[in-house]
């Protein structure tokens, strides 16, 4: 199987303003200096908001450090007549390499759905940018024990009309609503279940060589505790991670997991 490198991926949400993401920003590039950080071994990124990637972008093409970025969303569309949203191709000039599409929040909050997930990460990919497509189940689905079906055709949906070539540059991240924010992670074991079926979802549909090298991260209460068992799984290739990513020191420790 061909070597997937591990992402660890730390979405802030509406958290640090562009003052702050500069400190955090920082203080996570001497921690990961400092422990000898290879991107080519494990890939760290983070997630701030909008507003903050000019400044993000300002400091780690100056100073050359080794981190991506990449934003928590965008928009569907190109250009135009759609107040308050931003465009792939102004995330892209801003060097991001990554934006995050469909996350929980986003599905809740804004009743965005798979549809529209699928047309932003077309827009992601049109843009040169890799998204982070998120998928997983609220407490309901999982106790009724429909968990894998459910997740898996949330994944179809969200990936639907994308090319073998197009889905060969996407990440997907498997994030049951019920440990979004809980302090309640999923077991090794849960993770290893379902990040196997939504590969063999892939697989299926694209065939076995876009889902051998697609990276699949598990999200939802991400800690350094808890980081080394979940990527030790074998579908398992990395981390989102929402409030942890916020300390510098924590975030580090989980990206250097295998250190
Ligand atoms: C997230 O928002 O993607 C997330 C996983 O959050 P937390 O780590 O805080 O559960």
């Amino acid at each position: 199987a061909p070597a997937r490198t591990p992402l660890i991926a730390g979405n802030w949400k509406m958290n640090m303003d562009h003052r702050e993401a500069v400190t955090l920003v920082q203080r996570l590039a001497w921690l990961l200096q400092d422990a000898g950080h290879e991107q080519e071994h494990v890939e760290a990124a983070v997630f701030p908001p909008f507003t903050d990637l000019r400044a993000v972008q300002t400091l780690v093409t100056g100073d050359r450090i080794e981190l991506a970025y990449g934003a928590q969303d965008l928009s569907p569309e190109d250009s135009g007549a759609y107040t308050g949203d931003v465009s792939g191709a102004f995330l892209n000039s801003l060097g991001c390499a990554y934006a995050i599409v469909g996350h929980s929040e986003r599905r809740t909050i804004h009743g965005e759905d798979d549809a529209l997930v699928a047309r932003k990460a077309a827009a992601a990919l049109r843009h040169g940018l890799a998204p982070v497509v998120c998928v997983g189940e609220g407490l309901e689905v999982r106790q009724a024990g429909r968990h894998v079906e459910h997740t898996v055709e949330q994944l179809r949906g969200s990936l639907a009309g994308l090319s073998a070539e197009d889905a060969a540059r996407i990440v997907v991240a498997y994030e049951p609503v019920w440990a979004i924010g809980t302090g309640e992670v999923a077991s090794a074991g849960d993770a290893q279940e379902m990040c196997a079926a939504l590969r063999a979802e892939v697989a299926r549909i694209h065939g076995d060589d876009v889902a051998a090298g697609m990276r699949l991260l598990y999200g939802g209460s991400v800690k350094s505790s808890s980081a080394p068992e979940l990527l030790a799984q074998p579908d398992v290739d990395g981390a989102l991670v929402g409030g942890a990513s916020l300390d510098a020191d924590e975030f580090a420790r989980i990206v250097r997991f295998d250190a």
